[in-house]
């Protein structure tokens, strides 16, 4: 790589952040982190700042400034709180790839913002392009601003279109491990409580990707992602169910050859090469042994078991407002869950009356997305107290 890299890193503190700061800490002549952001992990945000002496650092949650600014501006890094901070300083000079790894929703507007300064994206955060796709896309690419993916799927697909050159593709093979209930029948997923659905088979991740993970929401997500990232429709992807997740993804060409890029599972891989594309450096990761993993199998997704498939194939093919919908729909939902205020099949059945009841707008705006968002948490939570 030719001169260092500056990165920001927006929530440094979640599994994703921690990860990428494992990658800047194995390349520290390649690296330099400016800005570190956290929402509420105060502690874990203050000692990652003394170890990567940023120029700034954000704590989301107001309340905690105070106990970040008496560490860290006595070492001259300087403290801001509150997601407007967050939004602001993105844009700094200095600064030349944003790494988006927020929770939800809350991704979207600092992408913006980024976008705008004409910062690279290292996308992490799904939600972005699910509730926001046509608006980011158009966004970045007005400002000629690549989006790399981060998540593992989407760096798969993105490896196997480099090394296709440019040749057209005719389907993407996008792999899931099945989540937890996998082999559960569905009474027994019916009852589930938030501790099993914790229990992700293969990736050790945030609790409300681990969520998302269990419905398969998340997989649904990732086809929006996809269509968005890759500029293509849900009929060209295809979900299949491949648990040992050794193949991260595949795309299909029209002489019927078929890519696919694999690893054993370590996010770190994903989130290094989209900070250092299109080089890529050594790792310290354990190297895929195909003696050891034996055999890879596939299936078919059961979408009578998982039900939030359908949804997002259903809100993509609607699109406009009604894929924000969805996931404001969802991560009202998935937060109610975590506190076992509901049931697992509450979670699509909620999702599924938001996206009957909001109102259609075919190509909304960023106010439009945000009251879409707004409104539609507020229905679900409404509906997840009445149960
Ligand atoms: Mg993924």
């Amino acid at each position: 790589m030719t001169g260092k890299r500056h990165i920001a890193i927006l929530g440094s503190t979640g599994s994703i952040g921690r990860q990428a700061l494992d990658v800047v800490r194995q390349h520290r002549d390649l690296f330099e982190v400016e800005l570190l952001t956290a929402n509420n992990n105060s502690q874990l945000l203050v000692e990652q700042a003394i170890e990567f002496n940023p120029g700034s650092v954000v704590i989301c949650n107001e309340e905690k400034y105070d106990e970040v600014a008496e560490v860290l501006q006595p070492k001259d890094i300087k403290v801001f709180a509150g997601m407007d901070s967050v939004c602001s300083l993105v844009k700094a000079e200095d600064i030349d790839i944003v790494l988006t790894a927020l929770v939800g929703f809350s991704g979207l507007r600092p992408t913006i913002s980024a976008i705008e300064a004409g910062k690279v994206i290292a996308l992490a955060n799904k939600e972005t392009l699910v509730a926001g796709g046509s608006l980011v896309t158009e966004l970045a690419a007005k400002h000629n601003v690549p989006i790399l993916p981060v998540d593992s799927e989407h760096s798969a697909i993105f490896q196997c279109l480099l090394a296709a050159g440019g040749n057209r593709f005719t389907r993407i093979h996008l792999t899931a491990s099945g989540g937890p209930f996998r082999t559960w029948e569905k009474d027994r997923i019916a009852k589930a409580t938030r501790n099993e659905a914790l229990k992700h088979p293969q990736w050790t991740m945030g609790a409300k990707i681990t969520i998302d993970s269990a419905t398969m929401m998340n997989k649904g997500f990732e086809m929006i992602e996809a269509c968005w990232l890759f500029n293509t429709g849900p009929e060209k992807i295809n979900i299949v169910i491949h648990p040992q997740s050794v193949i991260h993804s595949m795309v299909e060409f029209e002489d019927g050859a078929v890519l696919a890029q694999m690893g054993h599972p370590d996010m770190r891989e994903p989130i290094q090469f989209a900070l250092s594309f299109p080089e890529r450096l050594a790792l310290d990761n354990r190297k895929l042994d195909f003696a050891s993993v034996g055999s890879l199998t596939f299936e078919k997704p059961d979408s009578g078991k998982f039900p939030c498939l359908e949804l997002a194939f259903e809100a993509i093919k609607k699109g406009g407002n009604i894929p924000c919908a969805m996931n404001a729909a969802n991560e009202a939902a998935v937060a109610a869950y975590l506190e076992d205020r509901i049931g697992f099949y509450d979670i699509p059945d909620i999702i599924s009356r938001c996206m009957g009841e909001v109102s259609f707008i075919r190509k909304p705006d960023i106010g439009e997305i945000l009251s879409t968002n707004d409104e539609t948490y507020a229905r679900a939570a409404e509906m997840c107290r009445q149960r």
